[in-house]
């Protein structure tokens, strides 16, 4: 008789935790976001009442949890990546916590590393990069991002529903003083199979994603040039001798 807030893990069914499968399957109620795989959404029991946030607003799903809660339903709100990171997870707790609703939070996979690392690219790489920033593509009230901040902060950026604002994100950073050469990529459906990634620098990025297809992750760094450094590897290597 809780609500479970559950990482379903960046986009690959397999990679939720078994914890938040074992959950899953024993549910009474499923509140699952847009970018959860339907695979997962499948594993609910026949019984249990299934429900889409798509078209939801955010007032309206915490609603929902709260009603269930306090109705004594085991309630999964399965979302994508880790709950508490830019997945509305805090709100939806502080709500739960409010009413004297029972939660547990489950934490996910994120996206945040695990995206890059699809990809090849390793959000920290020793005499490389040793810290990560990650940040919303778009700042607060859908406002543009703190540039400078972003500029500054060195090691590698990961930026977060940036994809239909490349243009804006690119030049910016280098207006706020980071070199047009920085290598930088973009991870389109990491962990999917249909995955596609590109990677160059920050003067040629736009053009080089034009097309991907959302969620996509961009990644600004040095390590996105590791990243490259290992597929070419992988690409020419011969088989070891045994
Ligand atoms: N809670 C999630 C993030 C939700 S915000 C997490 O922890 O991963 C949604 C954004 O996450 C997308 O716009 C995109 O930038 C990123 N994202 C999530 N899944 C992704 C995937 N499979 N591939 C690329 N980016 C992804």
């Amino acid at each position: 008789m809780t609500v479970h807030l559950v990482g379903a893990g960046p986009g690959d069914p397999e990679l939720i935790t078994v914890r938040g499968l074992e959950l899953v399957r024993a549910c009474d109620v499923l509140v699952a976001d847009a970018l959860v795989a339907q695979e997962l959404v499948d594993e609910a029991p026949d019984d249990a009442l299934v429900i889409s946030r798509r078209g939801m607003t955010q007032e309206a799903v915490t609603r929902l949890l709260v009603a269930y809660g306090a109705a004594g339903l085991d309630v999964v709100r399965l979302k994508g990546g880790d709950p508490f990171v830019f997945g509305r997870g805090g709100e939806e707790t502080l709500a739960l916590a409010e009413a004297g609703i029972d939660f547990e939070v489950v934490p996910g996979v994120s996206s945040i590393a695990a995206v890059p690392a699809s990809a090849l690219i390793p959000v920290t790489h020793r005499g490389v990069s040793d810290r990560v920033t990650i940040a919303s593509g778009h700042g607060a009230d859908d406002g543009e991002p703190d540039y400078a901040s972003l500029a500054a902060a060195g090691g590698t950026l990961v930026l977060f529903m940036g994809l239909e604002r490349l243009d804006r994100l690119c030049a910016g950073l280098v207006r706020a003083g980071l070199p047009a050469s920085t290598p930088a990529a973009v991870v389109s459906r990491g962990t999917l199979p249909d995955q596609e990634s590109v990677s160059g620098c920050l003067d040629d990025l736009p053009d080089l994603a034009e097309g991907l297809a959302s969620p996509a992750l961009v990644v600004v760094g040095d390590v996105v040039a590791i990243g490259a450094q290992i597929t070419s590897a992988t690409a020419n290597a011969s088989p070891a001798a045994v």
